[in-house]
């Protein structure tokens, strides 16, 4: 039995106005259904909650103040899981919404908590759908992207991988949105000797862009939990990632390797 924790981006689940990319999210649930009946255990951390509450609200940017925010976290939160909960229901899959916050999570107490009850959805053969808890976190309690929230809910886990799918096939030696000739680095052996150019994300509804996936990476390696990363457009990647041949980046955990 394996246990996987697979975070999807806000670019994975929504479309670019933020609406629900309903095709992709139900390819996703069929794949992960799927892997459930190969007995995988899966975990699944999304993100989009702002971006399809903004577009149910009926806006077309974000809303400015923190409260427009979070109460259009609140919305999008409800509609992403109900869509989760309705497809993975017609391919045979209970889910169950966890949200977190850092105050929580930090919290001895409240880690054991949040723990336990991982593990007992998992025992009942259910998929834990994580978020930050957007629509009350204030500024201090906030992870504030779900990369970190994701390599944190795979320490508490225990996964023997966290996947993240992106809008982009891997980490590259350069951005490649700026340059055209950056290359795929498909192994990281030690993610401290890593010599590359990362930015934060640019798009209107994501929020981590590769500095947050890189440190997503880290905490997950440096608790011996590898990492992969690629791209989310085709769900179906997931078989392939499970078979080791996915185009996307592999980070060691361990950091004792020399990189290539
Ligand atoms: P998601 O919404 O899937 O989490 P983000 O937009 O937050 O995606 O982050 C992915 C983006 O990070 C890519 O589309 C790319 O433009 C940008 N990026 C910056 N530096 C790199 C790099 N070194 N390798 C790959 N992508 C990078």
């Amino acid at each position: 039995m394996e246990r996987i924790v697979i975070k999807v981006g806000t670019s994975t689940v929504c479309h670019k106005n933020g609406a629900p990319d309903l095709r992709r999210i139900d390819a996703l649930c069929r794949v992960i259904a799927d892997l459930k009946n190969e007995n995988y255990e899966i975990v699944l951390v999304t993100s989009g909650a702002i971006g399809v509450g903004t577009n149910k609200m009926g806006l077309r940017k974000r809303p400015k103040s923190m409260a427009g925010r979070q109460a259009a976290a609140a919305i999008g939160q409800c509609e992403l899981m109900s869509i989760y909960d309705r497809f993975l229901l017609s391919y045979g899959c209970l889910s169950g919404q966890i949200l977190l916050t850092k105050d929580i999570t930090e919290d001895a107490k409240g880690r054991k908590n949040v723990i336990a009850t991982f593990e007992a959805l998992l025992k009942r053969h259910a998929i834990p759908i994580v978020n930050e808890n957007d629509s009350v976190a204030t500024e201090e309690i906030v992870y504030g992207d779900n990369d970190t929230l994701s390599a944190v809910v795979a320490c508490f886990v225990k996964a023997d991988l966290l996947i993240i799918l992106s809008d982009i096939d891997g980490l590259y030696d350069k951005d490649p949105s700026a340059d055209p000739n950056a290359q795929l680095i498909s192994l990281v052996k030690d993610i401290s000797k890593l010599n590359i150019t990362a930015t934060e994300s640019k798009s209107e509804h994501g929020t981590g862009g590769m500095i947050t996936k890189l440190h997503a990476a880290e905490i997950a390696g440096a608790n011996g939990i590898n990492t992969f990363l690629a791209s989310g457009k085709n769900p179906a990647i997931l078989y392939s990632i499970m078979d080791n041949s996915a185009k996307g980046t592999l980070f060691l955990a361990g950091g004792n390797h020399e990189n290539d």
